[in-house]
């Protein structure tokens, strides 16, 4: 049997899937097909439009021209073989949180149907999309004839399951050619959220994997050459089995690690005892330009209350005080050593113009008490089907406020990131290590490999895929301005 995985990539709450990062899903799938098949082959959707909407010709970047990212992620320079020899063709998408990515553009199902329509072989559905998927936020899961696949299928490998799966999975890495960020699975489910959006809760049932079981996986991976971690699949660092142990073994097991950041971390975990030791271990042990991104969501108290959001507006504030109390220092790349970031959702039962005052409010206070936020993602909701809000309001409150998104974004983008964007990086700082990504014209577009790292724009052209160290010379809404030095 020859196998094939195309890799659509997937975004949800709790995992990234999405190049430069390597989710769980192919991974984990490659290790629980490699002993049943003469042939594993990992392609991605790019490989695909490669071949079948360019011809596997790639046009030369000019000077006037953008770099084309919804190609940028091959893995060879022709699938065409490869397809011909597949028996099974395994499609891995879904996208739940919906986001903006600088170099690829995530397979939807509208897409990717057509693409592998006359695939002669065996099809199956796999990824966050057996539960619904919607690249664009403020909208209702895709409907599309999935008459084209055999089957949709839900791998439900438990922990017991990939003791075994996930270090048999870690050659996929060989089969990829540019860097990868590994997502590191921690645990599923969500120990305290009932929040109404959110389909975590629906997909699993809260449970930690073993610690000695995830420091097998990242030690296998860096055996194998790589060098770049994010501990992102969890609801919780926070909650997560013994973080600080972890965190500890996996720096004296892989000393030459260059990046080892985290994801989701719940407020109010931080601000439980043990929490301020645990973001201590977090600032010692991890890599700098580390971020605890809070699904705050809302600061709106009626918003938090009728969405049974996890965390109250007055937790949030003192977990953000917190992680700025220990992880604002600089660090040896440039940036702060670990901060919050914060989410905020637009189109959530109760939400109005009261919502938008409470959350700018918030973040007032935060640039009044001198502290420092690494980002905040703002985004319209997707309606995913099960999901509480779905069921109960639908898209009754996205539609009723839509008119006023575009105007609240730009208050928070104008009046709150760009300031502190400015605290954040005073003129004059140098971020190392920056990978230069793509170009946009005569700008070349590059960023530090981690998590949430900021995108620095250099005038002129530097060579793709090589690393600068960049001062800070100008701001941008959201991003900087930066030259060689
Ligand atoms: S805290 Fe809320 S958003 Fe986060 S995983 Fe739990 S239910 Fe989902």
């Amino acid at each position: 049997m020859n196998y094939t995985i195309l890799d659509c990539y997937t975004d949800e709450a709790s995992g990234l899937g999405v190049p430069p990062y390597i989710g769980t899903y192919p991974r984990y799938l490659y290790g629980h097909l490699k002993n049943k098949a003469n042939v594993v082959n990992y392609i991605t959707i790019d490989d695909l439009r490669y071949l079948k909407i360019y011809n596997n010709i790639r046009k030369e970047v000019t000077k006037k021209d953008k770099t084309n990212i919804r190609i940028h992620n091959l893995t060879r320079d022709d699938i065409s073989p490869i397809l011909e020899k597949t028996d099974v063709l395994f499609v891995n998408l879904g996208v739940h949180v919906p986001g903006k990515y600088l170099t690829a553009v995530p397979g939807t199902l509208k897409e990717v149907i057509p693409l592998i329509k006359d695939i002669r072989c065996k099809k199956i559905l796999t990824g966050p999309a057996y539960f619904g998927t919607q690249l664009e936020g403020g909208k209702f899961s895709e409907k599309t004839d999935m008459s084209i696949f055999n089957e949709k299928k839900w791998f439900n490998f438990s922990f017991k399951d990939l003791k075994k799966i996930s270090i048999d999975g870690v050659d996929i890495i060989k089969q990829i050619k540019n860097y990868k960020i590994i997502e590191i699975e921690t645990g599923v489910g969500c120990n305290v959220g009932k929040c109404s959006f959110c389909t975590e809760p629906i997909k699993n049932r809260f449970l930690n994997r073993p610690k000695e079981d995830i420091l097998k996986e990242i030690k296998a991976y860096y055996d194998l050459g790589a060098r770049y971690f994010r501990m992102g699949k969890q609801a919780d660092f926070y909650s997560i089995d013994e973080p600080i142990w972890l965190l500890k073994n996996i720096r004296s097991q892989c000393p030459d690690i260059k990046v080892l950041h985290i994801d989701n971390t719940n407020p109010v975990f931080v601000v439980k005892k043990g929490g301020d030791e645990i973001t201590k271990a977090i600032v010692k042990y991890c890599s700098s330009g580390n971020v605890g991104a809070f699904g705050v969501e809302s600061f709106d108290p009626e918003v938090v209350r009728a969405n049974t959001l996890n965390s109250a507006p007055k937790i949030s504030m003192r977990a953000i005080e917190i992680l700025n109390k220990y992880g604002s220092e600089r660090g040896d790349n440039g940036m702060p050593k670990f901060l919050p970031g914060i989410n905020i959702i637009f189109g959530l039962n109760k939400e109005s113009k009261k919502t938008h005052e409470c959350n700018m409010e918030a973040l007032k206070k935060i640039m009044d008490c001198g502290l420092m936020l690494r980002r905040i993602n703002i985004r319209q909701t997707a309606l995913l089907e099960d999901t509480p809000l779905t069921k109960t309001v639908g898209n009754k409150f996205l539609k009723k406020n839509k008119k006023y998104y575009w105007k609240w974004r730009n208050d928070i983008r104008q009046n709150i990131d760009n300031p502190l964007l400015k605290r954040l990086l005073p003129k004059g700082t140098v971020l190392k290590d920056c990978i230069a990504e793509i170009y946009d014209g005569n700008t070349t577009f590059l960023r530090q490999i981690g998590t949430y790292p900021l995108i620095i724009g250099v005038k002129g052209r530097v060579e793709l895929g090589k690393f600068y160290n960049l001062k800070i010379i100008d701001y941008m809404l959201r991003s900087v301005v930066g030259e060689v030095v």
